[in-house]
């Protein structure tokens, strides 16, 4: 079958009810998360992180815990702006922004919003290193390297590949497989990283994929791998934690600084 075939699929447009809702998205808190949002596709795509138009992110909006933002369907990473970032709600519903998320973007990120409460960003990508892993018999992630502790204990597996999420059982099979993960590993298929703010999902999406890079220069070699010990690996991973909310928060900073230094419009 076509790629494009296999990956175009939007959601029929829906707008009933829509205007019936009575939104207050103009608060400073959902334009803050606007813009956050919209910086982390840009140096996803500087990264090399996402796959053509077929990946997504997504945060649910402040103040409204039954809608998200989510990139429309059709733009790569590089095109997100705040201004091009939809809403949507749990039924499929834009709200807000000109466009349809993708088929599989809705029922995925609805289904782990509505399901996880806890998870305030959820980004999914095809992102290389990290898919390599997921190709491979095992676990995908090995703790092998400093960088791979900072998800000691925070993954899970999905080993069920089910060619696409075309449903809502699916988003709800993917959620249920997560449990209390930040990280799942998609069999097959690539990633999905969920954090209790945009800058924490982002700052593990960046670091998930330099740990699977490593560890597969590192499996490259042929030679013996050197696992880090179970209590190295738990104090360690302690240790990069009670400093992560901190460290995602500047690294976004940083990213966006860096964004307004190079004159990228991420915030139009
Ligand atoms: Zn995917």
């Amino acid at each position: 079958m076509p790629l494009d075939t296999v990956m175009a699929h939007t959601l029929a447009p829906s707008t009933s009810l829509v205007s019936l809702r009575t939104l207050s998205l103009d608060f400073q808190a959902v334009a803050d998360a606007r813009v956050q949002l919209a910086a982390c596709f840009q140096p996803a795509s500087m990264h090399g992180l996402e796959e053509g138009i077929c990946n997504h992110f997504s945060a649910v909006v402040p103040g409204h815990d039954d809608l998200f933002f989510a990139n429309p369907y059709g733009y790569a990473f590089n095109e997100i702006t705040a201004s091009r970032l939809l809403i949507c709600d749990y039924e499929g519903r834009v709200i807000d922004g000109e466009g349809q998320p993708e088929a599989t973007a809705f029922f995925i990120h609805a289904r782990v919003h509505k399901l996880m409460p806890h998870v305030k960003a959820a980004f999914h990508t095809h992102m290389p290193f990290a898919t390599a892993l997921c190709m491979i018999e095992g676990p995908p992630l090995l703790w092998l390297g400093q960088t791979a502790l900072k998800f000691y204990g925070r993954t899970a597996v999905d080993e069920n590949y089910n060619w696409l999420a075309l449903d809502e059982l699916e988003g709800d099979r993917i959620a249920q497989t997560m449990g209390d993960a930040d990280i799942l590993f998609l069999k097959n298929h690539g990633v999905m990283v969920a954090g209790a703010s945009i800058a924490e999902a982002w700052d593990d999406l960046y670091y998930l994929e330099r740990a699977a890079e490593a560890q597969l220069r590192a499996m490259s070699s042929n030679r013996p791998l050197k696992p880090v010990p179970h209590d190295v690996a738990q104090r360690c991973y302690e240790q990069m934690r009670a400093g992560d909310v901190e460290i995602a928060r500047a690294h976004l900073a940083s990213g966006m600084r860096q964004l307004r230094a190079k004159g990228v419009a991420f915030e139009a």
